[in-house]
């Protein structure tokens, strides 16, 4: 039974590790051609949207209402 829980705990932090590194080191390419950004390590708010600046290609970007930076 022990050994059950081990390994599910190994493979959740292994499949979490692997999407967080994933998320980080996706190429550029993902910004220019499917608009997934990084989140911005600064954000401001113009009144309406968070913007920002994606650290990976450097567009300005918005949030949208599910949390996503397009
Ligand atoms: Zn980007």
């Amino acid at each position: 039974m022990e050994l059950l829980i081990t390994i599910i705990l190994f493979i959740l932090v292994g499949s979490m590790v692997t999407l967080a590194l994933c998320n980080r080191y996706l190429p550029k390419w993902f910004c220019d051609h499917i608009g997934w950004h990084l989140t911005p390590t600064t954000q401001d708010f113009d009144g309406c949207s968070l913007t920002g600046c994606c650290p990976r290609c450097g567009k300005s970007v918005l949030q949208d209402s599910q949390g996503n930076w397009f």
